[in-house]
């Protein structure tokens, strides 16, 4: 949590052109609580001790950075290693911020414990917290999404919270969003709004990034150890970006490591059948911030398309809008049959079946590898576990069970 190097955001919640607060009047005052509460909490030594025990007692961080070997072998030109936030306590990334976000809940007094989730992971994280600390606890999730991550909303269910199915829109992860915000303006008083990625109106955009970016100071300390040096490149799937903005932003200032966002190509950028708002959008504003979107000429947002239910986002955090304008970060795209692909060759080369929306970061090896001499670290943040794409990826190998 070590927020204060870089001047973003500035006091208005904006990350250079991009970030703000587009809300209803109902929820500044939430905002501003929510805003205060934190600055107020963020380098108290209390809340940062309990905040990295729970990360070390009940998550098990830190998550190694695990050199892969067969992988190296099969690329030739560098050393590949990946950081293990699939072997954190629920599978995913997700956990990190739900645990800094449940205790500033706690310390607000906040009694029920709202959320929003794509491939159910920020669900069962948020839940997992929420059952942690005996709150009341609602998950909002796409139609499309409770069926294609079934296994998910069961683990929600049995955790103990309610999962309310969206059949709005595309009935994704957009929709289940938009729910959400509407729940909290209508239950502002004594509820919390866990949003699971470095998306939404500020502070939220911060407050995510600050807690995931446990993750890239792992990595620095991690890096020294291992190979003596920084890395010459972290890649990460770019969904809202809070696995990538964990990763990135203790980097931001260590030049020679290059960050390399790789968002869902769905069935290719050119076909318009994607989600890649960095890659083929506009700046637009989307629940509450300013950023990269996806819509057509008349400002509608446009359809999604990806395999990958957690990359299945129109938007993206006005963070990475910066970082993309600025130059500090590249941000590429890989196809729904790329990730596909990198999903099996993972699992059989190294023995880790990775998240769908991880084996988007691990397919772009295939372009970047190229770039590199043997003497290149390159870092994959593993941002999850696949355990939950079995069936979807059964499905489209033709595998019944
Ligand atoms: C949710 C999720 C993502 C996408 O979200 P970001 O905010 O972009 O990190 C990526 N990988 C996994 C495993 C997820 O659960």
């Amino acid at each position: 949590m070590k927020s204060d190097k870089n001047k973003f955001p500035d006091k208005n919640g904006f990350f250079g052109d991009y970030g703000g607060k587009f809300v209803p009047e109902t929820l500044m005052y939430a905002l501003e609580e929510l805003e205060s509460t934190y600055k107020n909490l963020k380098d108290n030594p209390e809340f940062k001790k309990q905040f990295y025990k729970d990360l070390s007692e009940f998550v098990g961080r830190p998550s190694p950075l695990y050199f892969a070997e067969r992988l190296t072998n099969h690329y030739g030109t560098g050393s590949i290693w990946l950081k293990r936030e699939d072997l954190n306590h629920t599978g995913a990334h997700k956990i990190n911020n739900t645990i800094g976000q449940i205790l500033l809940a706690k310390q607000m007094g906040k009694k029920r414990i709202i959320a929003e989730t794509g491939a159910g992971q920020h669900g069962v994280a948020t839940a997992t917290v929420a059952a942690r600390l005996g709150l009341e606890c609602h998950i909002y999730m796409g139609s499309e999404d409770v069926q294609r991550q079934s296994l998910n909303v069961y683990r929600i269910k049995l955790l103990g919270a309610e999962v309310h199915a969206v059949d709005s829109g595309s009935a994704t992860l957009k929709d289940a969003l938009n729910e959400a915000l509407r729940d909290w303006v209508t239950n502002v008083d004594d509820t919390y709004y866990i949003i699971g990625s470095v998306t939404g109106p500020h502070p939220y955009p911060m407050i995510v990034r600050d807690f995931n970016s446990v993750v890239g100071e792992e990595l620095i300390t991690q890096s020294q150890e291992l190979f003596n040096s920084m890395p010459d490149a972290i890649v990460a799937c770019v969904g809202g970006g809070s696995n990538a903005m964990g990763a990135f932003y203790p980097f931001i200032d260590i030049k020679e490591t290059r960050l390399i966002g790789v968002e869902a190509g769905g069935e290719g950028v050119e076909t318009g059948e994607h989600a890649a708002p960095l890659n083929d959008g506009m700046p637009g504003v989307l629940h509450g911030a300013l950023s990269y979107l996806m819509q057509d000429d008349s400002g509608q947002v446009k359809a999604t398309k990806s395999v990958s239910a957690g990359l299945d986002y129109p938007g993206v955090g006005p963070e990475h809008s910066w970082l993309k304008d600025s130059g500090r970060a590249e941000y590429v795209a890989v196809s729904d049959d790329e990730a596909l692909k990198a999903f099996h060759e993972v699992s059989e080369f190294e023995g880790i079946i990775p998240a769908l929306e991880t084996a988007h970061a691990f397919a772009y090896l295939d372009t970047l590898m190229k770039e590199f001499d043997k003497n290149a670290n390159v870092i994959v943040n593993v941002s999850g576990r696949g355990d939950k794409d079995i069936n979807t990826v059964a499905e489209i190998d033709g595998i019944k069970f």
